[in-house]
């Protein structure tokens, strides 16, 4: 072994870049966080060959002193920080002054820069192992330049790692764009290789932020999103943005973005949150689409859990879950068809049939607190409603059990409401989802509503109305529990049987019985009698996992709601089966009292909307 020595202080900064720089797009980062710590308003980004070649970053921020220029190329060099106690509620992006340093070891890197109020401009470089800054004067308008110069030049063994131009531009786009979404105050460009890619004004207004929303993320999105603001005063939470229909479902997490105090982050907590808000709605293996915003207190959350800053640490993580579950799982569920049939100032393109039949358009503009009104024309008042209909389970609440049995199909469920769901006279009573005028092939109900035609999926929309109302009939009735021959005994570690015993009303409100029988034994004495066929270790183990981590499992109702929806599923009406006008009139009044009517059980729509605008394009009529 050789003997002991200080690593030159470029060497030190090009080890120190393994953690920050990784590709250009992990340059482009964090240039632009210091661009908006700076307080810019307005960024410009130019690129070429995907970032590799050449990134070159201008703002209008405040800029940087004359004698703190070579300062910002240094390792540890910072001016958002000055002490421990700094870093327990930091405001700014970066804090940890390693960027530029990191950057400028493994790249040709210049610092050009005037401060506000200040006449003349001055451009650093480094040069050599020991990075010693030429310092000279520029010409330069008040902010910054950065110019990154052939990436990783020196670095053969990490040039190799990259990627294809064009896979290196998406990544970077992709960090343009997060950083445009977190900050709708802010105007950026991005240009590559001399074409501009987006061109983003600031966005004061509701309307601009959906602009810019629908520019990044696409417009389908917009229109497919509600728009969401609830704050919990207590806790000082407050959680904005825009959640994309259950119907607006994704192969893939592509469009999630969530961030915490204008950072965006990846979280565990978080992802889990979401997931189990749309648990109910989405088809096994879809993913939700989002843009949403958490606003909290600094002091709760570490963002210094991570070099690049992609994680954070929230201190109350339980609360911050249950925040985010219970109000996005209540939004979801307050959709309703009539929420998605607006007045229609814009009023939605068709191009063909087909497209016709896509999911549902919302409006954008429709916000939380408009989802979660009562019905807008249709009350319990409308005479066609409160017909005497009523809920055929909640008078007698069989058990959940033999309630499958008891669903033969939809006429069954009405027996006599042949007069109840009958057209009103005056058309101004006419319910959000219309009158049904025909029964097509037998699969679809054809309705007339105020907007023109609606298209409804019995099947798939009775399904839905059953499956809620399984659901509600079990959350209202006590779980009946069953014991089982021989109780199972669980060896579990010594942090899992204490969380049991800290749930123990949560395991017995669904029905189980769980003991403690020492240090790290439980032992399973009773199971709800709808799981006692299932897995039951495989589920307690699961449901003690997620309880420690996140604070609560849902896993207990979701496996009940699981074989809720098979046998909602077997319980709904059949296609090929006549159902008269009242039938469907009925079916059309469920769904629009019913929680989630808008999405089958497996997340897909159940009906969808042809406004006579649409009708009319069809058959170019006034063109
Ligand atoms: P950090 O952002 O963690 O402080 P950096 O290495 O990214 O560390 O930047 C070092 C310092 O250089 C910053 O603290 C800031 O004072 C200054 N700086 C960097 N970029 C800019 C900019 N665009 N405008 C003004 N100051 C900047
Ligand atoms: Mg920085």
């Amino acid at each position: 072994m050789s003997r002991i020595h200080l690593l030159s202080p470029r060497l030190a900064n090009q080890i120190a870049a393994g953690e920050v720089v990784e590709r250009p797009a992990s340059v482009i980062k964090e240039i632009l966080e210091n661009s908006l710590d700076a307080g810019a308003n307005k960024i410009d980004v130019e690129v070429e060959q995907g970032g590799v070649k050449l990134m070159r970053i201008r703002d209008n921020g405040s800029g940087i002193d004359k004698d703190d220029l070579s300062l910002a190329l240094s390792r540890h060099a910072t001016s958002k920080i000055r002490a421990l106690e700094d870093l327990e509620a930091v405001g700014s992006l970066g804090f940890r002054g390693e960027a530029l340093a990191s950057i400028s070891s493994v790249s040709r890197l210049s610092l050009t820069s005037r401060q506000r109020d200040q006449d003349n401009a001055w451009q650093v470089q480094t040069e050599g192992r020991d990075m010693d800054a030429i310092l000279e004067p520029a010409a330069h308008p008040e902010g910054t330049t950065v110019e990154v110069k052939d990436l990783f030049f020196n670095t053969p063994a990490r040039r190799k790692f990259l990627k294809t131009e064009k896979t290196e531009f998406r990544h970077l786009d992709e960090v343009v764009k997060r950083l445009a979404l977190s900050r709708f105050d802010v105007a950026f460009q991005l240009r590559h290789n001399a074409k501009v890619i987006h061109q983003l004004r600031q966005a004061d207004s509701e309307l601009e932020q959906e602009r810019r929303v629908a520019s990044i993320c696409g417009s389908a999105f917009i229109d497919n999103a509600l728009k969401v603001d609830v704050a919990a005063e207590a806790s000082g939470l407050r959680m904005w943005g825009w959640v994309g229909l259950p119907t607006f479902s994704r192969s893939q997490a592509d469009l999630q973005y969530f961030f915490v105090n204008g950072r965006m982050i990846k979280d565990k907590v978080v992802t889990h949150a979401v997931r189990q808000a749309y648990s109910d709605v989405l088809y096994h293996g879809r993913f939700p689409a989002y843009v949403l915003y958490l606003e909290l207190d600094p002091a709760l959350v570490d963002v210094n859990v991570h070099p690049t800053k992609h994680e954070v640490r929230f201190r109350e993580s339980r609360l911050v879950h249950d925040f985010l579950f219970r109000s996005l799982h209540r939004l979801i569920a307050d959709m309703r068809p009539q929420d998605q049939i607006t007045a229609g100032d814009e009023p939605t393109t068709v191009e063909t049939m087909g497209s016709a039949l896509q999911p549902p358009m919302s409006s954008p503009a429709q916000t939380f607190e408009q989802s979660r009104m009562p019905l807008r024309q249709s009350s319990g008042a409308s005479p066609s409603y409160s017909g005497g209909y009523s809920q055929p389970y909640s008078s007698n609440n069989p058990p959940v059990n033999q309630v499958a049995e008891q669903i033969s199909g939809y006429a069954a469920l009405h027996p006599s409401e042949e007069s109840s769901a009958l057209p009103a006279e005056s058309s101004e009573h006419c319910p959000p989802m219309g009158y049904a005028i025909a029964q097509l092939h037998g699969v679809y109900i054809l309705a007339e509503n105020e907007q023109g035609l609606i298209v409804v999926d019995m099947h798939a929309a009775h399904e839905r109305i059953v499956y809620e109302r399984m659901k509600q009939s079990f959350e209202e009735d006590v779980v009946r529990s069953q014991p089982l021959l021989v109780p199972l005994s669980l060896a579990v570690s010594e942090r899992e049987a204490d969380c049991s015993e800290e749930h123990a009303s949560t395991f017995k409100r669904l029905g189980f019985e769980l003991a403690r029988m020492g240090e790290e034994t439980l032992v399973v004495r009773q199971v709800p009698v709808s799981l006692a066929k299932g897995n039951v270790e495989q589920l307690i183990r699961d449901v003690l996992a997620d309880m420690l981590v996140y604070g609560e499992s849902k896993r207990i109702e979701q496996h009940i709601n699981e074989l809720l929806g098979t046998m909602a599923c077997h319980g709904a009406v059949r296609a090929n089966r006549q159902l008269t006008l009242p039938e469907m009139n009925a079916l059309l009044r469920d769904m629009e009292s019913t929680e989630r009517s808008g999405q089958c059980n497996h997340g897909r729509p159940t009906w969808s909307q042809m406004t006579m605008t649409d009708l009319d394009k069809l058959f170019m009529r006034g063109q």
